[in-house]
């Protein structure tokens, strides 16, 4: 059985890289969300098996977002897809309870040894 992803990203052009990287494997994009609101709105609904989550967005940030999710889901599954703005971004997002982080420019293999530790 396939995991289902919910993607969340403002950019169109990481939402399309994480298709095509995601073709032909064990993982399946159930949904994408634009923001942290909407991530926040449709979890309940796509009720994800991993959500991938940007940190800077327009609006609600992903810490902020991931923080609220996992309030109301404590056993969601959160991993960080970023560019390093800060320095204590790692820190933080393990602080609000993420279960990996991807830097972003990603690489296949890279995302995938980092999905593939959230289920073992
Ligand atoms: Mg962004």
């Amino acid at each position: 059985m396939s995991k289902r992803i919910m993607v969340v990203d403002d950019s169109r052009l990481v939402r399309v890289q994480l298709a095509d990287l995601l073709e032909g494997t064990d993982y399946e994009i159930a949904a994408y969300c634009r923001s942290g609101e909407e991530a926040i709105a449709q979890y309940d609904e796509v009720n994800p098996d991993l959500v991938t989550m940007d940190i800077i967005m327009h609006g609600m940030d992903g810490l902020e977002a991931s923080k609220i999710i996992l309030k109301e889901h404590p056993d969601a599954k959160i991993v960080m897809l970023s560019s390093l703005a800060y320095d204590d971004t790692y820190e933080k997002a393990k602080e609000v309870g993420a279960k990996g982080f991807v830097d972003k420019p990603f690489h296949r293999e890279q995302l995938l040894k980092v999905l593939g530790e959230v289920f073992c």
